[in-house]
């Protein structure tokens, strides 16, 4: 179907990051490993640079009944890390349009259509950022447009998810009952890799594709206060899926952050987030007898013993569902996530 023109703040192919990435300059970036396909991946840090005193990982400090031997936080002069990345599945570019739109924002005062945001701004200073826009360039580079805005439902299972070898759309969950995925597959979609690996189920406890270990990678060594994975849900609301498999603390952190956010959504007229936050305390899924899966945002938690959040966003399709966001809507509520978060962070260290 026809595409209409995009906004001109949505930078969110893998050229537009890479010639954005580039023109860094108050930012420090790294080079993290490449892709699969070889592609770079890169890491974006704003503000002062934590490496908290250690002399444990995170299991054998809590082993050791003291967190503080993993990471020591108490430090007059600790500021908080916040960890935004985006593109963890390739059809899901609202998130990298909302980090690119940060760094323009840290880099040049004004976001990439030349506006103002002051209380993200202000925010974002307060803490260190760490920013990766693209964790699977390989899955974006599967996709041949940049915006699921007035496509269909079929478009984003298409893509996003692939086509098996007899024709049939791989679908969710199906999409996730082989993996890797690549072998049989007629269309490899944005979810994976270009060797077929879907980063939120990867082998976390034996060999990880580059693009995973990439962001545990960040979890274990910055130890974020808090770690948000972009995600486009379809048509969802935006929320925050339940992160299985972790501290009791770190769910009950989740449900206040939930409570930052929601009021910021009312105030600008975004609708369809009062479910943002909802249960996050419940073990259900851990309990179900096939039980949730240790994906990656609980790996994540495993490395850094913070709250790590799936953002799920609406992704604007013309055909699923009654919410349906348009481009400013879904930039918006990343904006208002993004800002809620760092607040949230900086207040936890407020003394
Ligand atoms: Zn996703």
């Amino acid at each position: 179907m026809a595409e209409a023109a995009l906004p001109i703040y949505w930078h969110g192919s893998v050229e537009l990051v890479n010639e954005g990435i580039k023109k860094v300059k108050r930012g420090t970036v790294k080079e993290l490993l490449p892709s699969a396909g070889g592609r770079p991946i890169y890491m974006v840090e704003y503000g002062k640079s934590n490496l908290p005193p250690r002399k444990a990982n995170l299991s054998s400090a809590l082993g050791g009944k003291d967190f503080n031997c993993y990471a020591d936080k108490r430090g007059a002069d600790y500021v908080p890390t916040v960890y935004f990345a985006g593109c963890i599945h390739g059809g899901e570019f609202e998130g990298t349009v909302a980090i690119m739109n940060l760094i323009s924002l840290l880099e040049t005062g004004v976001d990439l259509a030349g506006n103002k945001n002051d209380k993200l701004l202000s925010a974002a200073e307060k803490v260190h950022l760490i920013l990766t826009p693209m964790c699977n360039p390989d899955g974006r580079s599967h996709i041949p447009f940049d915006n699921f805005v007035g496509h269909t439902f079929y478009d984003l299972r298409y893509y996003n998810q692939g086509i098996w070898k007899n024709g049939e759309l791989c679908g969710w969950p199906e999409c996730k009952q082989v993996h890797p995925i690549k072998d049989h597959v007629a269309y490899l979609g944005g979810y994976f890799n270009d060797d077929g690996v879907n980063m939120m189920h990867d082998n976390f406890f034996g060999h990880n594709a580059n693009e995973t270990q990439n962001v545990l990678d960040v979890c274990a060594e910055y130890a974020p206060d808090v770690a948000v994975l972009c995600h486009g849900g379809s048509n969802c609301p935006p929320l925050f899926t339940n992160l299985e498999y972790a501290s009791g603390n770190s769910k009950r952190e989740m449900i206040e952050m939930a409570k930052y956010i929601r009021p910021k959504y009312e105030a600008a007229g975004l609708v369809g987030f009062e479910k943002l936050g909802a249960g996050l305390e419940s073990r259900a899924g851990e309990d179900a007898e096939t039980p949730a899966s240790f994906n990656l945002i609980s790996a994540m938690h495993h490395c850094c013993g913070a709250p790590c959040i799936t953002f799920e966003s609406n992704q604007g399709l013309c055909d699923h569902g009654k919410l349906i966001f348009n481009n400013d809507q879904i930039y918006l509520s990343h904006m208002l996530m993004m800002e809620a978060l760092c607040e949230w962070a900086s207040d936890k260290y407020a003394k």
